[in-house]
């Protein structure tokens, strides 16, 4: 590491205090972005393999002109009248069933699922939530208190009751009837809430799983899951955070791979390319239940600057086929995630979709037992070969792949490269 490096490390610490994380043994200073690409302070360049927020690649032109011009007119809130926010709501809308016909906007993940959560409280009377076991939906307070992947077991409210990830691969149901067996254990979870006298306000879904190992959701799991929560009173809410925008290539949203509409649906961090905007879109009968308790403002959510980069994402994501090139490009990637699986018995698994893929290191197949160790090495082996990658899951043995949907099979072809040599590596 250099003593430039060590220097801005002692410095971040000193101002930012001991709660942040940094990644990498040799953490990275980026200066610059482009495409795929992060450049550090050396102009060296890192394949970025990592970042879903700049979802059509960093500092995209389309993006950056539809800021700054917007930013150099108008920048205010949404007491005013302005076009720039109804053109989102309407082109947001437009990629959901016709019942998905309403859309509030906010800046972060967090907030649009605290939002999701107050609407399904007002709207049910219910305050219980139901969420699966190794879930991150955002860091405010209420959001926390879902955050499994976060929160201590012991402090976990009593209003909350985790289900199992439906994980086909390490969890107890590995049939076709996966789906329907994990949905089984919402009706336990409803079951638990109404022994404390507790009544279901929704159940929330990363509909990629993205902390419990971006899984591969068994069929029917959601529609089943949905299912149950509204027989009981309850909504649904799709936390599509992760793989909204297309990332998966197979869809746009994330639940659309199976048979549900959700009541209520969240999304952020790829909505503005990096500039911090989030919405939550439901029905119109569920913001009227809301606004009769409370109304609702946020002062940055919804500005002209935010719904401008939100519009010019949405057009870079149509003009450039990217859901399509998502889908073609993560099929090219399997090829070759696949050859590497056939030659390193460490692979255990292979699975996602499009822009968005899990490995499982394993310290053998027959076992599954995870190798959390080796994960590390190779995260950080790739990182020394200037691929950012990061890894997930209970035991954080899973790499996942996440990168710009701008991501392209020439990137993939490097990517597989760099991948076998620390593999082969990490064999000796
Ligand atoms: N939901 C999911 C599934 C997420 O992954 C995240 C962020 N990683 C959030 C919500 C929270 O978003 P934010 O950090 O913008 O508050």
């Amino acid at each position: 590491m250099s003593s430039e490096t060590a220097a801005l490390i002692e410095r971040r610490t000193a101002l930012l205090g001991s709660a942040y994380r940094l990644f990498y043994d040799e953490p990275v200073h980026i200066v610059r972005g482009e495409g795929v690409w992060l450049y550090d302070t050396e102009g060296r360049a890192y394949l970025d393999m990592y970042n879903n927020v700049p979802h059509v690649g960093h500092c995209h032109p389309h993006v950056v002109a539809a800021l700054t011009k917007q930013i150099e007119t108008l920048n205010t809130h949404t007491r005013y009248l302005h076009e720039n926010v109804l053109d989102l709501a309407e082109r947001l809308t437009a990629k959901f069933p016709d019942e998905l016909d309403t859309a509030m906007f906010s800046c972060t993940g967090s907030e649009a699922n605290e939002l999701a959560l107050r609407i399904a409280r007002a709207c049910t009377g219910g305050t219980g939530l139901i969420v699966t076991d190794f879930a991150y939906h955002g860091n405010t307070k209420a959001i926390y208190e879902i955050s499994t992947e976060d929160i201590p077991a012991a402090e976990v409210p009593d209003f909350v009751v985790t289900v199992p990830t439906p994980d086909v691969y390490r969890g107890p149901y590995r049939d076709a009837d996966a789906g329907e067996k994990f949905a089984a254990h919402v009706k336990d979870a409803l079951a638990t809430l109404d022994s404390r006298g507790i009544r279901p306000a929704a159940m929330i879904v990363d509909t990629i799983f993205s902390s419990g190992g971006v899984i591969a959701t068994p069929p029917g799991y959601l529609r089943d899951a949905a299912l149950h929560v509204r027989n009981a009173g309850g909504l649904f809410v799709a936390d599509e955070v992760q793989p909204g925008f297309g990332r998966t290539g197979r869809n746009f949203w994330g639940y659309e791979i199976d048979d549900l509409i959700p009541d209520i649906v969240t999304m952020g961090k790829p909505m503005g390319n990096g500039h911090p905007l989030a919405a939550t879109v439901t029905r119109r009968d569920l913001v009227d239940g809301f606004s009769g308790h409370a109304h609702y403002f946020n002062t940055f959510g919804g500005n002209p600057v935010s719904c401008a980069a939100g519009l010019a994402v949405l057009d870079v994501i149509e003009q450039e086929d990217l859901q399509k090139k998502a889908w073609e490009v993560g099929l090219y990637l399997n090829q070759g995630l696949a050859a590497l699986a056939a030659k390193y018995e460490c692979i255990g698994d292979v699975r996602g979709d499009g822009m968005f893929k899990a490995i499982e290191m394993v310290e053998e197949r027959a076992s599954r037992k995870p190798d959390s160790d080796l994960a590390q090495r190779l995260v950080n082996g790739l990182r020394q070969r200037r691929v950012l990658t990061g890894s997930t899951g209970i035991a954080d043995n899973i790499l996942k792949l996440r990168p710009p949907m701008v991501f392209s099979q020439e990137n993939a072809d490097h990517f597989i490269q760099n991948f076998d040599e620390v593999l082969a590596a990490s064999q000796l």
